[in-house]
């Protein structure tokens, strides 16, 4: 498993196509719980079972319980997938707004929207404690357990409301609460120094962090209450709608049923996964 390697949002890569399909990638090998299962199998079992989770609408809202079978492993593994295109995409973008003349604020040490609470989906949590469960990255593991209670208390008791009332739909209570938490200024508890320390597994919603030209307005009450300027692109997004999607069909898959409709807070629910009996595959 890589080091952690500083946030470089601006496209060090070289460009790439835009994101397309979800691609189940060939050079990703997660251990199985089928040892026999090949490679080739495998990849192309994960690429039905993306193909499956987005026949349906209701298997991401949540409505249809899949029918199929996707273990914690493959959720992972699609999340990866989905990483590894909207990165793509995100590089392309970076290109496009380039050529316009205009630059990509997001760049090595801005953790500026690292205040905000980020949620995410189960199968972009497990993948995260799975990578903090290597024995390579222990000191990444015991940097966020320690960081973790000062940002609980922090964020407070509210962060907990956040599932709940995402599962509510009520988009006015979702803003208020999601600025609320902003407002108290508690560093992400995987920021050490400005720095993501599970940057290679970090979640759409981060990976998807494209202000242009500034970070002034990555605040929650920026100067005269300007947002930050967005690029917008069409082909990411349109991807990113379909990664949500296919996040949420994933999430809702593993679930037992009646239970985990909606994404959690990335630092409470990984720090719950990493200090319960029930760990990451
Ligand atoms: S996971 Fe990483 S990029 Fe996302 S908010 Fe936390 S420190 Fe920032």
């Amino acid at each position: 498993m890589p080091r952690t390697t500083p946030r470089d949002k601006a496209g060090q890569a070289p460009p790439s196509k835009p994101p397309s399909e979800p691609a189940i990638r060939a050079e990703r090998s997660v251990p199985d719980s089928s040892p026999e299962e090949t490679l080739g199998d495998r990849e192309q079992r994960l690429a039905r079972i993306v193909t499956q989770l987005d026949t349906d609408a209701r298997y991401a809202m949540g409505s249809r319980r899949f029918p199929g079978h996707v273990s914690p492993t493959d959720a992972i593994e699609i999340a990866a997938a989905l990483a590894d295109e909207l990165d793509d995409g995100a590089r392309a973008r970076a290109q496009k707004a380039e050529q316009q003349g205009m630059q990509i604020a997001c760049d090595i040490g801005c953790h500026r929207c690292c205040t905000v609470v980020v949620t995410a989906y189960q199968p972009e949590i497990l993948r995260i404690a799975q990578f903090l469960e290597q024995p390579e990255n222990a000191a990444e593991k015991k940097g966020f357990l320690d960081r973790y209670s000062a940002w609980r208390a922090a964020v407070g008791d509210e962060v907990e409301a956040l599932p709940q009332t995402m599962a509510q739909g009520q988009q006015a209570e979702i803003d208020r609460l999601h600025f609320a938490l902003w407002r108290r200024g508690a560093l992400c508890a995987f920021n050490e120094g400005g720095i993501c320390t599970i940057y290679p597994v970090r979640p759409l919603a981060c990976r998807n962090a494209h202000a242009l030209d500034t970070d002034a307005y990555c605040v929650p009450d920026p100067p005269g209450g300007k947002r930050p300027t967005m690029v917008d692109f069409v082909p990411m997004n349109r991807f990113l709608n379909k990664a949500t999607r296919l996040l949420h069909a994933a999430h809702n898959a593993i679930a037992a049923p009646g239970q985990r409709h909606q994404q959690e807070a990335l630092c409470s629910s990984v720090f719950r996964l990493l200090t319960s009996s029930a760990k990451a595959p």
